[in-house]
């Protein structure tokens, strides 16, 4: 009897090896290919990793194959390359990152069918109302062009390469051609515009010339709202681009991934998830607002960040990166000063328009000379009242979501806190309730202190007492919120109804500051500013400076000049000079450096979660101790800090310590996060704590 044909198989779990399985005589399988097995008594869908290899593990030990799924697609090599390189530098394993690429789905074809159906007909409805809605020839001939190119693709035609064209400005094009020269010679570009400044643009320019050399265009974007704009304009120039993101059914998502197996050059505009698709021939990768945080992962495994894996995506396919932002961030910054990417400037906006002017209104200062009419001073007021008269609209960013933040008794001075986490619980409005922001824990809200019965009363002003106290001082004004309490299907039209003027006031928190393009805006406004650069950590002030000065960008984006008015109890912060202009990124950085923060360093921090207090204490210590003595050999050792509880150290019932681990950056780093790797999956499995240990390589 032939000895049976072994194989390796990637199984979407935490292992730290591929397990071996035997081929029933008679199948063969390729580096690849989906097959069903068992593991541990339990079957999974996996993918071949390798073939015909001998096996580490006692071959009569070595279970068979269940079957091959055959209808299943199969993995690309290259995916299997990008998984590992993932799993390498985030510390995780390849069978996580699998999972994220390949989650469990059934799909039925017909559905598949129907739904693309169904959103061509909706885009194909919002264009023809955009066409009778156009004042201008051009414009209006523009919508025809489009309308034409959906009716097409719903003829089940193939559309037409490009319906609008695109023509840069002199300065764009300068811009561009650095970018292509950066390419040539295999480097990254990191592409700094001030916003209106034409970065989509230029975008669209190099996907289209990459589309135009038969590659591959993958357009990443932080998220799903900023992707829906997006999609009608990167529309209008290639009608058949794809998308994909978390928003989208699963049926659909499969659907895109098929497409893009099947086609040589397509253009997919995704978030993050969008990078494991069966990318293969992609030419240019672009990420847009690099610098936004939602480009990574927290939670599960892999806990990738985007703007680096879409950089290791590049070197797999070959493909060129550009990241684009306004406020980049440092880590880009760092890598721009060491030479590793390119940076191009784009100072001007398109649309001639003045930057937008800012004001600082000292809230403190006002109280005392009485100035302010609940969270609003009186010359913010006076700002939105001219604005309103103008016919221009105002966004007002406060970025706590609930009605207040938290309740307190009257009697007793207690804060009601959610039982399952370290934190107060928030008041929502209609219908009463506490909420909890870290696990959703909700309660009635009766108005009575839990501890003494006496009366609760509401602490500082959230999205929602501010859009009431708008809508009392604006009575026949149009005022509408948008934060976390938004459901996912009303957002798309608030922005919808926002950007075409249907709202004079929009109230919100965070989401509000992201890239969208509003002609009629004329006046952000921030209430109680302190409360983003207040933050214990060390990136708050990097952090507060994005929001501040992407929140800036949103106003006046047409000729007239915007203006940002900032409410804060601290005016002198620097923070605000920075905005001015001041030279905001090398200070930051200057700090960094001096500190040894990131991106001087590099940052893993070793999380353990445990419902047992005393017994997490206890392991946090010991894993600490195993770390330094691990760890403490090298020739430039990291810097091993903890176990320390963070900031908000219960959450769901579960206690939380945290072990920051920071390295140089030198030739050593990736053998010694590796090292780090060991020690705690040793530790892990030693004291049988696996489960409790999470490692999170540059942490947001
Ligand atoms: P950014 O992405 O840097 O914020 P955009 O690409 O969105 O800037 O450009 C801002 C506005 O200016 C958009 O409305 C865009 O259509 C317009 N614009 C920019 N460059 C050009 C160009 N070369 N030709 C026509 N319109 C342009
Ligand atoms: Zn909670």
């Amino acid at each position: 009897m032939p000895s049976p044909a072994f194989i390796q198989v990637i199984l979407p779990l935490r292992l730290e090896w591929e397990p071996y399985y035997a081929l029933p005589e008679g199948v063969r399988v390729k580096v690849g290919d989906r097959v069903r097995v068992l593991f541990a008594r339990k079957e999974y869908v996996g993918a071949v990793n390798a073939v015909d290899v001998k096996p580490q593990t006692e071959e009569s030990r070595i279970l068979p194959i269940l079957g091959v799924e055959d209808n299943l697609p199969k993995v690309l090599p290259e995916e299997i390359r990008f998984w590992k390189a993932i799993s390498d530098y985030y510390l995780c394993s390849v069978g996580e990152v699998y999972k994220a690429a390949y989650p469990a789905l059934k799909l039925d074809q017909e559905e598949v069918e129907a739904r693309v159906k169904e959103r061509l007909e909706a885009r194909l409805a919002r264009l023809k109302e955009k066409e009778e809605k156009a004042r201008r020839d051009d414009t209006r001939e523009r919508y025809r062009a489009e309308i034409e190119a959906v009716e097409a693709l719903l003829r089940g035609e193939k559309p037409a390469a490009s319906t609008a064209s695109i023509s840069l400005t002199p300065t764009q094009e300068t811009a561009a051609e650095t970018a292509r020269k950066a390419f040539a010679d295999g480097k990254t570009v990191l592409l700094h515009g001030v916003t209106g400044s034409g970065k989509t643009e230029i975008y669209l320019q190099l996907a289209g010339e990459t589309l135009a050399k038969g590659r591959s265009v993958l357009f990443l974007v932080p998220e799903i709202a900023l992707s829906r704009q997006l999609e009608d304009r990167i529309a209008t120039v290639f009608p058949d681009v794809q998308v994909f993101h978390s928003g989208v059914t699963a049926a659909r998502r499969a659907q895109v991934a098929a497409h893009v197996r099947n086609t040589d050059a397509c253009i997919v505009l995704g978030t993050r998830s969008a990078l494991f698709l069966p990318h293969h021939n992609l030419g240019l990768i672009i990420v847009d607002e690099e610098h936004d945080t939602s480009y990574k992962q927290d939670a599960p495994a892999p806990r990738y960040n985007a703007r680096e894996s879409a950089i290791m995506l590049g070197v797999i396919q070959k493909a060129n990166v550009i990241l684009g932002s306004a406020t980049p961030s440092l880590e880009s910054l760092y890598n721009a000063e060491t030479g590793r990417f390119v940076k191009v400037d784009l100072k001007k906006r398109f649309h001639a328009g003045e930057e937008a002017e800012i004001r600082i209104i000292d809230t403190v200062a006002e109280r005392r000379k009485r100035g302010m009419t609940g969270s609003f001073s009186r010359k913010l007021l006076q700002e939105i009242r001219e604005t309103l008269e103008a016919g221009e609209q105002v966004l007002v960013l406060r970025a706590r979501r609930s009605y207040a933040p938290s309740v307190q008794c009257t009697e007793c001075g207690e804060i009601p806190k959610c039982p399952h986490c370290h934190v107060p619980m928030s008041l929502h409005r209609g219908p009463d309730r506490l909420v909890c922001h870290y696990c959703g824990h909700t309660e009635p809200y009766t108005g009575q202190c839990p501890s003494c019965k006496g009366a609760l009363q509401p602490l500082g002003a959230g999205t929602q007492k501010v859009e009431e106290e708008l809508t009392a001082l604006f009575p026949d004004r149009r005022i509408a919120r948008l934060d976390g309490d938004t459901p996912d299907t009303e957002e798309a039209a608030l922005i919808r109804q926002f950007a075409e003027g249907d709202i004079d006031i929009l109230v919100g928190t965070q989401i509000i500051t992201k890239g969208f393009d509003f002609d009629g805006l004329r006046l952000v406004a921030v209430l109680q500013a302190d409360s983003l650069v207040g933050v214990q950590d060390f990136r708050a002030d990097e952090r507060a400076f994005q929001l501040l000065e992407q929140f800036r960008g949103r106003s006046g984006r047409r000729g007239t000049p915007g203006r940002i008015v900032i409410q804060t109890r601290e005016p002198e912060h620097p923070v605000y000079a920075r905005l001015s202009g001041g030279e905001g990124d090398t200070d930051l950085l200057a700090e960094r450096k001096l500190f040894g923060y990131p991106p001087y360093t590099r940052l893993v921090h070793v999380t353990l979660k445990d419902s047992n207090e005393k017994r997490l204490d206890y392991l946090s210590k010991e894993l600490r101790n195993t770390l330094l003595a691990r760890l403490g050999e090298a020739d430039t050792p990291p810097a091993v800090v903890g176990p320390y509880a963070p900031a908000i150290d219960r959450i769901a019932g579960e206690s939380i310590r945290q072990i920051r681990v920071s390295f140089p950056r030198n030739k050593a780093l990736t053998a010694l996060k590796r090292t780090l790797a060991e020690a705690v999956s040793d530790f892990g499995r030693e004291r049988k704590y696996t489960s409790h240990i999470t490692l999170d390589v540059d942490p947001v």
